[in-house]
């Protein structure tokens, strides 16, 4: 299935897009200019075409066709095939005008040597078909053939041609993405006149990447794109599509490694440090580091004191410890006189994240406080000042952190924790602040690695590829929303035990009004068998004040059940609750249903997750649960959601920062996403500041596909 079409507004985004306007290659005019200058593009088809394009005429050559029409079957009327679409030659016989009766359809007759066909139009405009079809001539009509009793029949036929017209027809015609009152004559018609002014483009591969794989040219590429001969070149497997996506993916991996690399280069202030808070953060731990994070730590340390600034990523899977790693990594910060500051994506998390990290650097004296859009008025003044004078040394936050007016004496390192959920602009604005700090990103998305390359390909990794001693995966079972009474009986006994208990409510497609209300009619369920003052309720129309305390009010136990919507899958964290109970389980991807999961077993207690599913179960349905119980490893789980994603979740990679690419067709093209990677860390290291041979095509290349960022490196010298 193809992933939901999502269009392209990038154009409005203002004032970078403006600058790069100055820049822009006149070669590449054509492709920028409105697409109201296309003949037969009036605003009002425009702002249709926009609606699934974009607004320029590139925008409509970078419409990847959604399936191909095959017209090059050319039967008789005896021999066309009910169901199929047919071109056929025949002579129009008569016009058949029903009785004054709205439902019976005007029909016109043809005729071969073989047999009659009519063709059959609802609330037709008579003259326009007199006159596309006059009688005793011979036309050329195409369109899906059906049988109406014994007779053959076109309803609405897709083309009436005369000989001539029909002559320069192709056999295959791309189908694609619509919208209410755009025809696909009218999409068509617009690509054809925008292939006209495509211009020659400078070849920006290697010759040897290209004559390896037969690659033709970019233009000739996109030719073949629209307009295809052959069957084989609508396969995404074909040179010219390969070729295509290529120049995308490269493009893309282009502007990441010029960032990695202009970033690189420019030198920054070591961050060395005698070792002494790093001791005493370690000696006042509640636990031993594994040895995954004492790897992770070093790596990082090495980057700090490199005098090159750090482009580190933290790879580990929920549970892992990345947040240890992260306040070890501000404690040598701390050594060596420099603030740091840690994002997350929530302000529940932020605050969170401030109170873990405080309980792991206050022993060691280091100051840690926290600051979001709630914070307001004085209270925000006073986080400021006192960032500001760098009383504080860490400081915790969402976006907030960011605007203006936030000063920061000394900052020297950003950790941004679950990286997936901020734009890339966003990564840039923030370490353009202050004092170019290190970059530290970490993250538990499970996606494969090839995917991973595509959006982390220019950065160092470290892998936290071990969990926490002493931890047992969560006994998962899955069970039928059918034996609700003996689940939410277990329930009893499990909190009679002083057990705490996830309960997450179904995630309802496009509703989070049901979804929301399912949550609702749980939560008072609960409540009246365990008592109001047992059960918690937290969901995403609570103000962040709401949920935090409802989180709290759970980690301190003063709650035994908090039942959920998915706003706690980016991570609420109680380490001593032991049960998680999805509902529905077989609404959610595996990716999700895996970060649910690692709410609980972040202990050495036991744990349990309870997969409750409606039946029946699809094979795909079965297929996920299945996997959920025989793996806790997150990459496992990333590579089998990408093997069966194909039939349907498309939550996992949406929510993992994949670009919106056009040309790409992830699946079919996955394994060009190194390639590219490897490919444009070569083009980068041999030629960094874009003099070389290649250099003017892949300035070309970056504006074509609008990379910003890289664009405004190579700009900017
Ligand atoms: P994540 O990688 O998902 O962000 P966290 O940093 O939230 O994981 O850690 C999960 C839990 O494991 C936390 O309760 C944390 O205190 C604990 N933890 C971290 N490192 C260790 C360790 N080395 N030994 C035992 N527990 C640890
Ligand atoms: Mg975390």
């Amino acid at each position: 299935m193809a992933p939901p079409y999502r269009p392209r507004q990038r154009w409005r985004e203002g004032a970078m897009c403006r600058n790069l306007h100055v820049m822009r290659p006149e070669i590449l005019f054509p492709l920028f200019k409105e697409t109201t200058t296309l003949p037969g593009l009036g605003p009002r088809l425009a702002a249709l075409v926009e609606k699934v394009a974009g607004p320029r005429v590139g925008d409509i050559l970078f419409l990847k066709p959604t399936s191909v029409v095959d017209r090059s079957s050319r039967p008789t009327i005896e021999a066309a095939r009910e169901g199929e679409i047919a071109t056929i030659k025949a002579t129009v016989e008569a016009h058949i005008e029903p009785p004054r009766n709205r439902f019976i359809p005007y029909k016109v007759r043809l005729s071969d040597e073989t047999g009659f066909l009519h063709l059959v139009y609802f609330k037709p405009r008579i003259p326009y078909l007199q006159k596309i079809l006059p009688e005793g001539e011979i036309r050329i009509v195409s369109g899906k053939v059906e049988r109406f009793g014994s007779e053959k029949q076109i309803t609405h036929p897709d083309l009436v041609m005369t000989e001539a017209e029909a002559a320069d027809m192709v056999g295959l015609e791309t189908v694609y993405p619509l919208t209410q009152g755009l025809s696909l004559k009218v999409i068509r018609k617009a690509i054809k006149a925008a292939m006209k002014d495509v211009p020659d483009l400078p070849e920006w591969h290697d010759g040897a990447v290209r004559h390896d794989r037969h690659w033709p040219g970019w233009k000739s590429a996109l030719h073949s794109l629209h307009f295809p001969e052959t069957l084989a070149e609508t396969d995404p497997a074909h040179p010219a599509r390969q070729r295509l996506a290529f120049d995308e993916l490269f493009a893309r991996q282009l502007a990441l490694q010029l960032v990695a690399f202009r970033r690189r280069r420019k030198s920054a202030k070591p961050l060395r440090g005698n070792g002494e808070l790093v001791e005493k953060v370690l000696a006042c731990a509640p636990f031993k580091p594994t040895s995954a994070q004492t790897r992770s730590f070093e790596e990082i340390s090495r980057d700090l004191e490199s005098g090159r600034r750090m482009m580190r990523l933290l790879h580990g899977d929920v549970g892992a410890g990345k947040t240890f790693v992260a306040a070890l990594a501000a404690a040598r910060a701390k050594e060596a006189g420099a603030q740091t500051a840690i994002m997350a994506p929530t302000e529940i998390l932020a605050r969170q994240l401030a109170r873990t990290i405080s309980a792991f650097l206050g022993p060691a004296g280091i100051t840690v406080d926290a600051l979001t859009g709630r914070d307001k008025g004085k209270k925000r003044q006073e986080i400021l000042d006192r960032l500001k004078t760098g009383e504080v040394d860490v400081i915790c936050g969402t976006h907030a952190l960011f605007q203006e007016g936030v000063e920061f004496d000394q900052l020297g390192l950003v950790v941004i924790d679950e990286q997936h959920r901020f734009g890339v602009s966003d990564r840039l604005k923030l370490s353009s602040k202050g004092q170019r700090p290190e970059l530290l990103v970490m993250t538990a998305t499970p996606i494969p690695r090839t995917l991973a390359l595509s959006v982390y390909g220019h950065m160092d990794m470290s892998r936290l590829d071990e969990k926490p001693e002493g931890r047992k995966p969560p006994d998962t079972r899955t069970i039928s929303m059918d034996r609700m009474d003996s689940v939410i009986n277990a329930v009893g006994r499990a909190i009679e035990r002083k057990e705490r208990v996830y309960w997450v409510c179904p995630l309802v497609e496009e509703s989070d009004v049901s979804e929301l209300s399912a949550a609702e009619d749980r939560f008072a369920q609960l409540s009246e068998i365990y008592g109001g003052n047992r059960v918690g309720l937290v969901h995403g129309r609570m103000s962040a004040q709401e949920k935090d305390e409802a989180a709290v009010r759970f980690r301190n136990g003063d709650i035994d059940i908090l039942v959920a919507t998915t706003v706690i899958e980016v991570g609420i964290d109680a380490p001593d609750a032991t049960i998680m109970i999805i509902e529905h389980a077989e609404r959610f991807g595996l990716a999700q249903l895996h970060q649910l999961r690692g709410r609980v077993g972040r202990s050495d207690k036991a744990s349990t997750c309870l997969l409750l599913y409606q039946g029946p179960l699809g094979e795909i349905a079965r297929k996920r649960l299945d996997i959920m119980k025989q793996t806790d490893d997150g990459f496992v789980i990333a590579e089998e959601d990408w093997k069966l994603r194909g039939a349907g979740d498309p939550l996992g990679v949406r929510q993992s920062g994949l670009p919106d690419y056009r040309l790409v067709d992830i699946e079919a093209h996955i394994d060009l996403i190194p390639l590219a990677n490897e490919a444009a860390r070569k083009a980068v290291y041999e030629d960094p500041d874009f003099k070389g041979d290649h250099a003017e095509a892949r300035r070309i290349l970056l504006y074509l596909f609008e990379q910003d960022e890289g664009i405004r490196l190579i700009e900017s010298g």
